[in-house]
């Protein structure tokens, strides 16, 4: 896929844009100051696939945690200020290898080039980060209320003042709960800038709303090559922001590798319990860095021949149970022994 060729940022041991891979990030929803339940969450995070976190940063506790939580976690930290220019100047002193601000809400001139000093002389990038929510009212007047022009025009001024200051190692965000207005944003923004774009549909929702509508949001912006970094939000759990995240890129064949799950979607001839078997699966296969299709299907009938295009695949009969390779029926058994056959054949796949 062709894809915009973006100026190279290096945030700890990861770096995003110039085609490098785009990388998958979350935030914790614990109070950062919290050092072990940050960390339990980081770690949870990490296994799942998260590649980059972000903390929140509003007080100066969370700013001294990072020392802390950097030291008992393997992937690089940003640290998200609001307001407050000292928790910035902070974070960056306590290792933070990436801030997140948006130099409209930090306030005068003069602290936003204090923030800019200390990220330069550690090297640390910016993310410049504007939401469609807090959009300057001149611009609210000057294209007749929110719209993709004046969060890209926001988004670009803030870049220019940073710039202003002589520092360029930056990544940009803009965001906005209306999918399509996103969209547009991004097109338009990928045209005007050379900065790695972090991309996310703000305010998703919960489980369903949030990854369709990130679904469709990030699809259209990374099928035309648009985006270095994602972040699904989802109101939740964040390990799921990154399951979702993995599934996006990986549909979108921006990633390899991952065993992709298939089922049915049961009709009157299911006589098991696909929905849990699904459930079951899916968990079981998250251990395996297989890069293989798993069909969990519902019927002995056409199960089979429907699980044709997958590696493995498992089928549901009347309190029997089926094992296929590559379309083929190659074991029967009881259906409470599907789970274990499965999992014995992915521990011994291309062995
Ligand atoms: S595989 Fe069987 S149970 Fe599943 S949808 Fe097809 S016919 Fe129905």
């Amino acid at each position: 896929m062709y894809r915009y060729n973006t100026k190279e940022v290096k945030i700890g041991n990861v770096t995003i844009g110039g085609g490098n891979r785009i990388a998958i990030q979350s935030m914790t929803n614990t109070p950062t100051e919290d050092i072990k339940a940050t960390v339990d969450q980081i770690l949870r995070l990490e296994q799942a696939g998260c590649e980059i976190i972000r903390c929140t940063v509003p007080n100066s506790e969370a700013a001294l945690a990072i020392k802390e939580i950097k030291k008992q976690i393997h992937i690089p930290l940003v640290a998200d200020i609001h307001f407050d220019y000292k928790m910035a100047i902070m974070a960056m002193e306590n290792g933070a290898d990436k801030i997140r601000i948006n130099p409209g809400n930090i306030g005068s001139a003069d602290k936003v080039k204090a923030v800019v000093d200390v990220a330069r002389e550690r090297n640390i990038p910016i993310r410049i980060g504007v939401n469609s929510g807090s959009l300057e009212k001149n611009l609210v007047e000057k294209y007749g209320g929110v719209t993709a022009e004046g969060i890209v025009e926001s988004a670009l001024d803030k870049v220019h003042q940073v710039e202003d200051l002589g520092y360029d190692n930056l990544v940009i965000s803009i965001k906005s709960s209306d999918v399509m207005m996103c969209v547009k944003a991004h097109e338009l923004l990928a045209g005007k800038t050379g900065y790695p774009l972090h991309v996310g549909i703000t305010e998703a929702g919960t489980l369903i709303s949030g990854n369709i509508k990130s679904s469709i949001g990030l699809g259209l912006i990374l099928g035309q090559g648009i985006g270095d970094t994602i972040r699904v939000s989802l109101t939740g759990d964040p390990v799921e922001e990154i399951k979702s995240a993995k599934l996006i890129l990986r549909t979108l064949g921006l990633r390899k590798g991952g065993i992709e799950v298939v089922s049915c979607p049961t009709c009157g001839r299911t006589k098991i319990d696909l929905i849990g078997l699904a459930n079951q699966v899916e968990t079981l296969v998250q251990q395996y860095p297989l890069d293989i299709k798993v069909a969990v299907m519902g019927c002995a009938v056409n199960g089979p021949g429907e699980a044709k295009e997958a590696d493995l695949g498992i089928a549901g009969g009347l309190g029997e149970g089926l094992l296929i390779k590559h379309g083929q029926i190659v074991k029967k058994m009881p259906e409470g022994e599907l789970i274990s056959a499965l999992k014995s054949e992915l521990d011994n796949w291309g062995k």
